[in-house]
């Protein structure tokens, strides 16, 4: 383990909770002026700049924020990897309540944070952060992504990741029912908002049925009126007899008690960490259904930034987005063919790729630096 603290304020050592993995850099800030306490974890730049939001959240401890940020960052690490992204994994978190503590002050000394690791972190917008922030921070810093279009950015990612989601969609329909078609299906969406929302309409226009839940009226009445969704109520969601699921909402949803109850084919959703446990993978394929793994469905934001490196366009965007699709087919075969669950098939293919990255650095030094 090769971290490396900056600017430590009283908290417990990352040794502690980090133990048995490597993290290349973990940086933490505290500015008193504005009570900005930060960290930023970066667990790899084999395949580029380490990338990952910002998360501003009213963290119980500081160790609670270490462990939720590194597992952040390692889970973008595989998530770009998998997606052929030239991106490593990072992940940022502001301790504290956005709604009492956010200030621009705050905003542009995180910026300047950001800015003293020289590239090796570029940050984005996640929970508790908006895209004005990104707009802000891009003020003081060049290693920001997701700032608004007008700024050159590529705005709020939402509608990308819903996009990947068809894609992830219709190479499941592939796989099960012969035909990349979504027209017919019945499909559950626990959670509509800003991706679960999009990916509704998606679906209505191509003529699929739907059924959706969520914890906030507002959010189905309106996906209801403009797509005649049927309505079931939050916690019965995964039940629901669909040919898909699509969980869109909070992660660790498929557990040991949900599992069993699965009424859909296959799942399919945007939330990040669905799984509660990591062996709810092998008791997902033990139930008959087929499980096409979080971050390798909900890559459609990252692909869509990455288009920022080469000047953004939205319909380049799109079509790199359609990419997922053969992801999805990759990892089912890698799973069939190795006799192992989708999820670890999906590790093991990020896993090549920065196992070939790293080999390739090695015959050449010169690269990467
Ligand atoms: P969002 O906050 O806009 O939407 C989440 C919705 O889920 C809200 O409408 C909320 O009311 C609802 N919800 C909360 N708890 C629920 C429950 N128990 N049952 C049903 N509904 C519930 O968030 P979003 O941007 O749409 O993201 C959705 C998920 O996808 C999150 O887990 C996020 O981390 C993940 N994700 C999002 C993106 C993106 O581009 N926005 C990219 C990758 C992953």
């Amino acid at each position: 383990m090769g971290g490396q603290v900056d600017n430590l304020p009283p908290m417990v050592s990352p040794l502690s909770v980090m133990a048995d993995d490597d993290f290349e850099q973990v940086a933490y800030r505290y500015d008193a002026p504005t009570g900005l306490r930060a960290i930023v974890a970066i667990h790899s730049t084999v395949l580029g700049p380490g990338l990952g939001g910002t998360r501003f959240w009213p963290y119980v401890s500081e160790e609670e924020a270490l462990i939720d940020v590194t597992r952040l960052a390692k889970g973008m690490t595989y998530k770009h990897a998998a997606a052929g992204l030239h991106q490593g994994g990072g992940k940022a978190v502001i301790i504290g309540d956005p709604a009492h503590l956010r200030s621009d002050e705050l905003i542009l000394a995180y910026g300047r944070f950001v800015e003293g690791l020289a590239g090796r972190y570029v940050t984005a917008e996640d929970i508790g952060t908006t895209q004005a922030d990104m707009n802000l921070i891009g003020t003081v810093t060049s290693h920001v992504a997701g700032r608004s279009e007008a700024l050159g950015g590529s705005g709020d990612p939402s509608p990308a990741t819903a996009l990947g989601l068809v894609w992830a969609m219709r190479a499941v329909a592939e796989r099960l029912w012969g035909e990349a078609t979504l027209t017919d299906r019945h499909v559950c969406i626990a959670g509509v908002g800003k991706v679960g929302g999009a990916l509704a309409d998606h679906l209505h226009a191509q003529g699929a049925r739907l059924t959706v839940a969520d914890i906030h009226p507002g959010a189905v009445a309106a996906v209801v009126h403009r797509t005649g969704a049927a309505v079931v109520d939050p916690d019965g969601a995964h039940a629901v007899e669909a040919d898909l699921f699509a969980p869109c909402a909070l992660g660790a949803g498929l557990s040991a008690v949900t599992i069993p109850e699965l009424g859909c084919q296959a799942i399919v959703g945007s939330a990040n960490n669905q799984l509660a446990t990591a062996e709810d993978a092998q008791r997902i394929q033990d139930s008959g259904v087929l499980y096409a793994p979080d971050y390798i469905v909900n890559a459609g934001g990252v692909i869509n930034i990455a288009e920022e490196k080469v000047g953004y366009e939205r319909d380049r965007a799109n079509e790199q987005i359609a990419r997922i699709h053969d992801t999805v087919l990759t990892v089912f075969d890698l799973a069939e063919s190795a006799g192992i669950t989708t999820a670890a098939a999906a590790d093991r293919l990020a896993e090549q790729r920065l196992t070939e990255a790293l080999n390739l650095r090695r015959e050449s030094p010169g690269l990467g630096q």
